[in-house]
């Protein structure tokens, strides 16, 4: 059973890799070639016009998700939007992200600025208008949100979150001391500080995380080995610590495909060893491709489900309106849910390479 629980539908920056991506994408999901002619040209742009006259919170571009998922047989979806995408969530980032006047402040307040530009209820409301169509698919299609976590912002985020009905909040550290671990122009910064300390910084806020109560899933849990691997053996305690929180405060861990794409280590996240330690203590576990992109969508999903059975986990969860529910990783579905009934539409068309 195919499910995947983190699915962006836009990201910037809006670069020239944004353009190519896009069109790159497009062209996958409706089986188009790269003719490389003028005409070819001409079509391409305007679709990029076509994407964002229609914006990443549309139907149109939704659609193309649905084709995906239609394509890989990804039974669930999950559509999150990231937290900093949001105006509500502003003074929230601008009192916990390093904003200041210095050159890494500055760094991020730009792309702060950049990013943040929707509304949440703009985002719930399509995805839920959405979920019919998609069910007539044989797809679950479901709600949430990417939340970062910083040390001691609990009353914040719960007051922030409270008002919307997600199917689930996923709790995410991606930065460290107020600084995005992600962003290639904060590098110079990272490398000042020594590597075991940055560690330490992030498996301390991810248990602060799993602690607050406010998440159903944690998000690639191991995402600070981007900034540099560590000799694992030396990893093992807070692998064990974050395990057992994991398991004491009843979070559900993430096996995300992102790194394995997205970045030059090209491995899933958590690591073997990390997954089997959760593993261990019981924990349940999702899959997810973290795609940014209709085609990212169901990517390394067969890989991920190999790493769980390789270490003993035979079912998998997902999430509707905050409950759990249960998918066998044999393909069987455990849950008394009737799912994948309808044929599907488009059958004939390419299957894309990955799976
Ligand atoms: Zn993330
Ligand atoms: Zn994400």
């Amino acid at each position: 059973m195919k499910i995947d629980m983190h699915v962006h539908l836009e990201e910037g920056p809006y670069s020239n890799r944004f353009f190519k991506k896009t069109i790159k994408s497009i062209y996958e999901i409706e089986g188009k070639k790269d003719k490389r002619s003028i005409y070819d040209m001409t079509e391409k742009s305007e679709l990029f016009l076509k994407r964002m006259q229609e914006g990443d919170y549309s139907e149109w571009w939704m659609d193309h998700y649905l084709k995906a998922a239609i394509k890989n047989e990804v039974k669930v979806v999950g559509i999150i939007d990231h937290l900093y995408r949001f105006y509500e969530a502003k003074q929230y980032y601008k009192k916990y992200m390093d904003i200041s006047k210095s050159k890494d402040g500055k760094i991020q307040a730009r792309w702060l600025n950049q990013v943040m530009w929707h509304y949440i209820d703009d985002f719930i409301h399509l995805v839920e208008s959405q979920k019919e169509k998609w069910a007539s698919y044989g797809i679950e299609l479901r709600v949430g949100i990417e939340v970062d976590y910083f040390d001691g912002a609990d009353e914040e985020l719960k007051n922030l979150l409270e008002p919307y009905e997600f199917d689930y909040v996923v709790g995410a550290v991606h930065f460290n001391d107020g600084l995005m671990i992600s962003n290639p122009k904060l590098l110079p910064t990272f490398e000042k500080i020594k590597i075991e300390h940055l560690y330490e910084t992030h498996y301390k806020t991810t248990e602060l995380a799993i602690e607050s109560g406010l998440f159903d899933m944690m998000a690639h849990l191991d995402n600070i080995k981007i900034l540099g691997k560590v000799d694992e053996l030396q990893l093992l305690y807070l692998y064990e610590e974050i395990a057992k929180s994991l398991k004491t405060h009843d979070v559900v861990c993430e096996l995300n495909a992102g790194m394995r794409y997205h970045t030059k280590l090209k491995e899933v996240s958590p690591s073997k060893k990390f997954v089997q330690i959760i593993s261990r203590h019981g924990v349940p576990f999702t899959t997810s491709s973290d795609g940014h992109f209709p085609n990212d969508l169901g990517k390394y999903n067969k890989n991920m489900r190999r790493i769980l059975r390789d270490v003993g986990v035979d079912e998998i969860v997902g999430f509707n309106k905050r409950e759990r529910e249960y998918f066998s990783l044999t393909g069987e579905d455990i849950t008394d849910k009737h799912m994948g009934t309808q044929s599907n539409k488009n059958e004939n068309e390419e299957t894309p390479t990955y799976s």
